[in-house]
């Protein structure tokens, strides 16, 4: 699978170790790839650089059959390849270094072991919530 940017990959984006187990075609549209690549470029990229420590992507797009598998709302940007959850040392230093940056997203929501990030294409509203 081709690379995205410098520290990602696009199969990263798309295996899931749930789809694997249920069968699930995760494969997704151009028009998700496209996304995923904007997500990775405009925000998870200039992220890592800055961070400067391993993120790994715990779930990024979600076909609807697995969105549903793994419980995700209906509307999450999941399903279009615009947000991914992130796996790292310290996902609140993590969150700490997006704030700190001139970085649009779109939305950060901090959970006890991951970020979720997303980037839309246009009207990103840089909302933070922490779980
Ligand atoms: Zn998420």
């Amino acid at each position: 699978m081709w690379q995205i940017s410098k520290n990602f990959a696009l199969s990263e984006f798309i295996d899931s170790d749930t789809a694997e187990r249920l069968g699930i075609d995760n494969t997704p549209s151009e028009q998700a790839v496209e996304n995923i690549t904007l997500l990775c470029t405009k925000l998870l990229q200039p992220l890592r650089s800055l961070y400067g420590k391993p993120m790994h992507i715990n779930s990024g797009y979600r076909c609807e059959e697995l969105n549903k598998a793994v419980g995700g709302v209906e509307t999450s940007d999941h399903r279009q390849g615009l947000a991914a959850d992130i796996r790292c040392d310290n996902p609140k230093a993590l969150l700490q270094c997006l704030l700190a940056s001139k970085l649009v997203f779109d939305q950060a929501i901090l959970y006890p072991t991951f970020l979720h990030l997303s980037y839309r294409p246009t009207r990103n509203r840089e909302r933070v919530i922490r779980k």
